[in-house]
């Protein structure tokens, strides 16, 4: 008997009517005489809701609860899928994170996966239940409840099927797997049949939301191919993340990330530490930074630009303000109204060219950049967040479309 692990999102488990669907794809897995473990989001903007339903109450909550809550969509949504089989005539049976247990570290928000005990859904395999198990959540050493991050029950997924070694992976959902570019801001996307987990990894990283990033670092490290594909379309045959490729295509996608903020510290004194000092404080105080800029002259001032999470941009300013003398800058600037645009493949590092096409991509649309990165992987630019979308389809028509 295999072992088959599926994934359905929160589109795709959005409803009762949707929820029938989601039992079709699981009912033919077990009907071919596999085990079925299924992985479910929260339905639709369930978690979208708790959250603002959090921020009424403080803009700063305790993670604990932080945790305690958001988790709470992913409960309701595996126990109506169990009574959905089971009026359907299969044995079906509900568990949380704690319940398998998923055991993780207690960064809450953002806990990592230590170990998954299997004994529970193997003997729950063996009376014959289909299992199904709550996405995005699992439960510290100290028995509190964590969260893995927005996205986070694709992790889940991938994570069950390395540690129960499924025969198969499959993250369904509301498109028919991994595009050239998002459908929704891009239309003459391309689907890719066939996609390296590094380059996976590094379009998930960029922004690609159609898988969390984390899952493909396990599906790598697991060598455990993931099949995206969709919840709706009975044809789909969706993309596969695996190393099996005959060539290098030198771009896979195109990638926003909105979540980006830039912060420049003027006036920083020139001399040997002065750099490292402010990137210390920020490591310390688990502040991630991204692409970094430093203005050059001698025996001048300095100014160092660089980019940070959105979402950190409050604490980081803080941070630095709190510690400009020691740090030698004259002043702190922030500017939160930045998106990173990406390109990926991994034949970027053996063409020339590339660069100078996605730059005169956003020259011919007026589209000013701010600060550029490049890695044997990747280019990607920081532009104007209203300038986004515009962007992205300017570098997809110069790649995809010519
Ligand atoms: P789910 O709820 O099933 O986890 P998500 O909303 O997290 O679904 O991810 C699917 C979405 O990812 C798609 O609806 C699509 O808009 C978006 N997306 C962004 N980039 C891509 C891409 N390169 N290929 C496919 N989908 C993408
Ligand atoms: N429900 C969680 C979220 O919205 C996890 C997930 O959908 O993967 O982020
Ligand atoms: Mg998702």
């Amino acid at each position: 008997m295999g072992i088959v692990v599926q994934k359905f999102g929160g589109s795709s488990v959005a409803d009762a009517e949707r929820l029938l669907k989601v039992c079709k794809h699981i009912i033919k897995e077990h009907n071919e005489g596999n085990n079925v473990a299924v992985v479910v989001s929260a339905q639709g903007k369930t978690t979208d809701k708790l959250i603002s339903e959090e921020r009424e109450i403080t803009k700063n909550p305790n993670k604990r609860e932080h945790d305690t809550l958001v988790s709470v969509g992913e409960q309701i949504t595996i126990s109506k899928l169990a009574m959905t089989l089971e009026e359907l005539g299969y044995k079906a049976i509900s568990l949380t994170g704690w319940q398998v247990p998923i055991v993780t570290t207690n960064e809450h928000g953002n806990a990592k996966i230590k170990y998954i005990n299997n004994e529970k859904i193997l003997d729950l395999f063996n009376k014959g239940y289909i299992v199904i198990i709550a996405g995005f959540q699992g439960v510290s050493e100290e028995l509190d409840i964590t969260t893995f991050g927005r996205g986070g029950s694709d992790t889940t997924a991938v994570a069950v099927a390395a540690s129960l070694k499924a025969d198969k992976c499959e993250i369904f959902t509301d498109v028919d797997g991994v595009f050239s570019s998002d459908p929704r801001i891009v239309k003459n996307v391309k689907k890719i049949d066939n996609i390296c987990y590094d380059e996976m990894l590094e379009l998930s990283s960029m922004g690609a939301k159609v898988l969390h990033n984390r899952c493909v670092e396990i599906g790598k490290k697991y060598n455990l191919p993931i099949i995206v594909k969709s919840t709706f379309e009975e044809s789909s045959r969706g993309t596969i993340v695996d190393n099996n490729y005959m060539e290098n295509i030198t771009i896979s996608g195109v990638t926003k990330d909105t979540n980006v903020a830039r912060i420049t510290v003027m006036g920083l004194e020139n001399k040997i530490g002065r750099t490292y000092n402010v990137f210390k404080l920020l490591a310390d105080n688990n502040i991630n930074v991204d692409v970094i800029v430093q203005s050059f002259g001698e025996n001048v001032n300095k100014n160092l630009s660089f980019s940070i999470k959105t979402s950190d941009l409050e604490s980081a300013v803080k941070l630095l303000n709190d510690n400009i003398e020691n740090i030698g800058a004259r002043e702190i600037r922030y500017f939160d109204n930045l998106s990173k645009i990406s390109i990926i493949g991994i034949g970027i590092a053996n063409k020339t060219g590339v660069a100078a096409d996605m730059f005169e991509a956003l020259y011919e649309n007026d589209i000013n950049m701010h600060l550029i990165s490049t890695s044997e992987i990747k280019i990607s630019v920081l532009v104007d967040r209203e300038e986004s979308d515009r962007a992205v389809r300017a570098i997809h028509q110069k790649f995809f479309n010519n």
